[in-house]
């Protein structure tokens, strides 16, 4: 298939739109309303209807239906991302859209039972995994959580509050608090994908919130060692390969990958104290990353990352040399037009 962009990463946004298909729920209760959103696939186009009889419509880098298959999205959506990782750039990958529309299914589902549904994440660690060399490269992984402008880390949750730094001369960001793990396998990857899980389940039931209120962040580091001119055989080459003369050259490449909060705003009357606060720390974070990427869109100098934690995490892989893919997730239901609305134009304005 058509992928997004190709060849050297240009720093400009690219943005997949993705329609989860009817629930049963839906099926039943919007039987009588008529459908408020049509896809054009092949024109990579959405129209969603204002009324009976005009509807706006809106152009995407990739229009995915409900029949979309998980491999689909990610050959399309991640693939290029990946592989621009393994060349030794920084890349992301992050779902956007409301509680509910697909952002989980789409990038973490595990697919034991059924290998066809595996989501991003898995596969983007089965490609990193078949693309390096075992005896000179290493994949390792940091998995953590940001709710209320606190990150901690999912694979060891004693580590609550881990601090940003970031390089002075490079502009680097690394978090010298979380936890990395090496991953060999896919197996062992998926193993600690569920531990993870686990661990955000068992730190928001003490939190007394939902896993939809805070960001989910996987973060993959790749290394890789490249013996300039492996495939060079003239006779000067050859000498210097064999006599061990030619250095090795480190590429290093980070891959992140992030299941946003829900985005759905939370209405101020039935929200009060500890659900208010935690509306307002989303919304802050959600519109600082709309913000960073309107100016990436926009290729403005400045990009401002400051104004939350998750923008500064992904300081260093914004812009530049680094690929970014946005997919975002919208349900059907004509009673969530408005959420569908808002979703909608956080991805256009990213492009
Ligand atoms: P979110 O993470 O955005 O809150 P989920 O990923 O949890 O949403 O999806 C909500 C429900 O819809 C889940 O039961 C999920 O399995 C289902 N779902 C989402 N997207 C799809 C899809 N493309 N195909 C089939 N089921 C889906
Ligand atoms: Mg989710």
């Amino acid at each position: 298939p058509a992928t997004l962009g190709g060849g050297a990463p240009s720093g400009r946004v690219r943005v997949a739109v993705r329609l989860r298909p009817q629930n049963a729920e839906e099926l039943e209760a919007d039987a009588d309303f008529a459908d408020c959103i049509e896809l054009q696939p092949e024109l990579k186009r959405l129209k969603l209807r204002k009324n009976n009889w005009d509807s706006d419509t809106y152009e995407f880098d990739e229009v995915f239906t409900e029949f979309a298959s998980q491999k689909r999205v990610y050959e399309v959506v991640a693939k290029p991302v990946v592989e621009s990782v393994l060349d030794g750039y920084n890349g992301t990958v992050m779902a956007y859209g409301q509680t509910g529309t697909g952002k989980t299914y789409t990038l973490g589902r595990l697919g034991d039972e059924d290998t066809s549904a595996r989501g991003i994440m898995v596969r983007s660690m089965e490609d990193l995994l078949a693309k390096i060399s075992p005896e000179t490269d290493s994949i390792s992984l940091s998995y953590l959580q940001i709710y209320m402008e606190t990150i901690q880390d999912l694979l060891n949750p004693v580590n609550d509050n881990i601090s940003i730094v970031e390089d002075q001369k490079t502009g680097d960001v690394s978090l010298p608090g979380a936890t990395v793990m090496e991953i060999r396998d896919q197996q062992s990857f998926i193993e600690l994908l569920r531990v993870g899980e686990d661990h955000r389940f068992a730190a928001n039931t003490k939190l007394n919130t939902e896993s939809s209120r805070s960001h989910a962040l996987l973060m993959v580091h790749v290394k890789r060692s490249i013996s300039d001119g492996d495939n060079d055989f003239s006779p000067e080459n050859r000498s210097l390969l064999i006599a061990n003369l030619r250095p090795p050259m480190l590429r290093k490449g980070k891959l992140i990958v992030v299941d946003l909060a829900g985005s759905e705003r939370i209405h101020k009357s039935g929200s009060e104290g500890h659900m208010l606060e935690e509306a307002k720390s989303i919304n802050l974070s959600l519109s600082a990353l709309g913000k960073c990427i309107n100016a990436l869109a926009e290729n403005s100098s400045h990009v401002p990352v400051r104004d939350s934690k998750l923008t500064r995490l992904l300081k260093d892989s914004f812009g530049g040399t680094s690929r970014t893919s946005l997919i975002v997730t919208i349900g059907p239901s004509p009673r969530h037009r408005g959420e569908t609305a808002s979703t909608i134009l956080f991805g256009q304005r990213a492009m």
